[in-house]
């Protein structure tokens, strides 16, 4: 059985990382979605179970080929504990290069037995990020090309209540 693991923050999951879900289970018989704090980005706007639930809710369809997990610790022992042989990223514009050839080589350094496969979205999702979509909600712009209807109203939801916050402590 040919599993991988496709790690990332996913705070939220966006129509990209479905590209890429969808390619790597064209690939793959099961993909373990693994979800975890990256500590190169600021404090996540969604809890580490909300993201896990709302990758769940997006990809019921594929329920039995498509598990998702927390991340807790490193990376490589995950990959270990899922039984995978692979680990899949999503390959966007040049500028994610850099990071992802570093990240590459740690593992590699940590653990030489898997592999990182990269895979690239469709054109129309190349320059789609999580950040991105939240700058769109945060400013009251439409979200509908970037993320499923429920995400959506979650990001709505959530930015909501942090504006309202924001204001308050003025
Ligand atoms: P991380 O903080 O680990 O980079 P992200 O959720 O930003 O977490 O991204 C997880 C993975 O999904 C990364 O490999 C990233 O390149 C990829 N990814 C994110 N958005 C897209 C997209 N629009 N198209 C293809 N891959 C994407």
């Amino acid at each position: 059985m040919r599993i991988a693991v496709y790690p990332g923050s996913f705070d939220p999951i966006t129509y990209g990382h479905l590209d890429v879900i969808k390619r790597a289970i064209g690939l793959f018989d099961h993909l373990v979605v693994v979800v975890g704090d990256n500590v190169r980005k600021a404090h996540a706007l969604f809890s580490v179970e909300e993201r896990v639930e709302m990758i769940r809710e997006t990809t019921t369809s594929w329920a039995d080929r498509v598990t998702v997990e927390k991340l807790e610790g490193l990376l490589v022992d995950k990959v270990h504990a899922t039984g995978a042989q692979t680990i899949i990223r999503g390959l966007r514009a040049a500028t994610d290069f850099d990071y992802e050839f570093e990240m590459v080589l740690a593992n590699r350094m940590l653990d030489p037995s898997f592999e990182s496969v990269f895979l690239m979205p469709n054109s129309q999702y190349m320059y789609l990020s999580s950040s991105i979509v939240k700058e769109v909600v945060s400013l009251g712009g439409d979200a509908g090309p970037f993320v499923p209807p429920f995400v959506e109203r979650k990001l709505r939801e959530r930015l909501g209540q942090r504006n309202r916050k924001m204001s308050n402590e003025q």
